[in-house]
């Protein structure tokens, strides 16, 4: 099979970059042993939610495009994703934090995320049941949250619905000559493309180490817990200044928790174990948030595993300054926020591997950073590893 781009990996970022590949008018297989988000994929075990405030300024264009794109993106791509504008807050509860919050408020509205400022009154009454801590926020009324795995197949549809081809394997090699790549060897074949786009998540790092190339990455295990269904009480989802906590209540009534709490890694990496004091911990956080989580028991607990750069943004674009064949890029790192901006990194992306116009968003966020930021565990720059190696 010969296609333009070969991309290893359907979650929500890979197959958002396949869909708009195809809207370009070039072709692409989209590589995946999995026909469907499985455990523990970050797109499996997202909690979606879509939130634009409070990201790194290096995200900012991506996320504005984003932000554009979800409230019509169900119709665009011809099926539900379970969107629901309920907005998010950013709720700070200690009155030093609230000069930190104008500043932040005041430069995000310069880059056009539309954040508002809201006293004690007003985000009570956005969320009436909200702890007694809660003082001020920071509100994003076009935030709220989506279902991920439909999103993650809504993409995949919508792109084989284009002319993508969807390649049951797993990636095994990438194939080069001359310095440059010429397409992938998978368990079931090789596919032919003069453009790879790794977007493998969690697997992205051994993925490429074993190809000889490092890039600093470490394992996120994000840890979730749903708790019972009870009536519909909350419409926006909740983060907080200074605590470990991401809160929403999804359409079924259940209350879905996060915020950083995590799991522990097996030595086979691609598994996990529950921390009994992280579920502890993060529920406690929440019920502090949310008191009327103190009635519901817990419905499940999971993680999902997601690869965190040392600057905790991804990294997209070319990794041919990391000594990888020309034509070879990455799509990596998403930090635990890579949900909200999938639609303007496949867009983003797609203008990037078919040379068109990525309108500038991608700045800052190239692979090629990794030589001058120090790894999470060695301190090494990929520049230094590669020297040592
Ligand atoms: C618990 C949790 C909560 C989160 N909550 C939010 C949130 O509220 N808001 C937000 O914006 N973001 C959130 N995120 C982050 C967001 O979900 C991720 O950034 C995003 O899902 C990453 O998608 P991905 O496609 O890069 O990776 P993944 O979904 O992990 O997909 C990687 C794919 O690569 C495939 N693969 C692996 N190896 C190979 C191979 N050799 N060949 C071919 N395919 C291969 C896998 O089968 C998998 O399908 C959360 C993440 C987690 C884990």
């Amino acid at each position: 099979m010969t296609v333009d781009v070969a991309i290893i990996g359907a979650g929500v970022i890979g197959a958002s970059i396949a869909y708009h590949i195809q809207k370009t008018g070039a072709t692409c297989a989209l590589v995946d042993p999995e026909p469907v988000p499985r455990a523990p994929s970050a797109t499996w075990g997202s909690a979606g939610g879509v939130r634009s405030q409070r990201r790194d300024p290096r995200e900012w264009r991506l996320t504005v495009r984003a932000a554009q794109r979800w409230p019509s993106l169900a119709d665009e791509l011809g099926t539900d994703l379970g969107f629901i504008s309920g907005g998010h807050l950013h709720v700070v509860d200690d009155p030093a934090d609230t000069e930190a919050l104008d500043a932040r408020i005041a430069a995000e509205r310069r880059a056009g995320i539309e954040v508002e400022r809201l006293g004690t009154a007003e985000l009570r009454m956005i969320a009436p049941g909200i702890g007694p801590a809660a003082l001020a926020a920071g509100y994003t009324a076009g935030d709220g949250q989506a279902d991920p795995q439909l999103t993650g197949m809504a993409f995949r549809r919508a792109a084989t619905e284009r002319g993508a081809v969807l390649y049951r394997g797993r990636a095994r090699q990438v194939l080069e000559h001359g310095g440059r790549v010429t397409g992938i060897e998978t368990d079931d074949g090789s596919v032919r493309a003069g453009t790879v786009v790794i977007a493998a998540g969690s697997w992205t790092a051994s993925l490429l180490s074993s190809w000889g190339i490092h890039l600093p990455l470490e394992l996120r295990v994000a840890q979730m817990i749903l708790t019972e269904a009870a009536e519909q009480a909350l419409n926006p989802t909740i983060t907080w200044e200074g605590r470990r906590l991401s809160l929403k209540q999804t359409p079924s009534g259940n209350y879905l928790i996060g915020g950083g709490w995590q799991g522990v890694s097996s030595p086979l990496r691609h598994s996990y174990r529950l921390d009994p004091s992280a579920v502890r911990g993060s529920l406690a956080a929440a019920r502090e948030a949310w008191p009327r989580l103190e009635e519901l028991g817990i419905a499940s607990v999971w993680c999902g595993l997601e690869s965190e750069s040392p600057d905790g943004v991804p990294y997209l674009g070319s990794l041919a300054e990391l000594g990888a064949p020309t034509g070879l890029h990455t799509a990596v790192g998403f930090s635990g926020h890579g949900f909200q901006i999938a639609p303007a990194v496949g867009e983003a992306m797609a203008a990037l591997v078919t040379g068109g116009d990525d309108g500038g968003v991608l700045e800052g966020l190239e692979p090629a950073r990794a030589l001058t930021c120090p790894d999470h565990t060695t301190g090494e720059t990929s520049a230094a590893w590669r020297n040592a190696g």
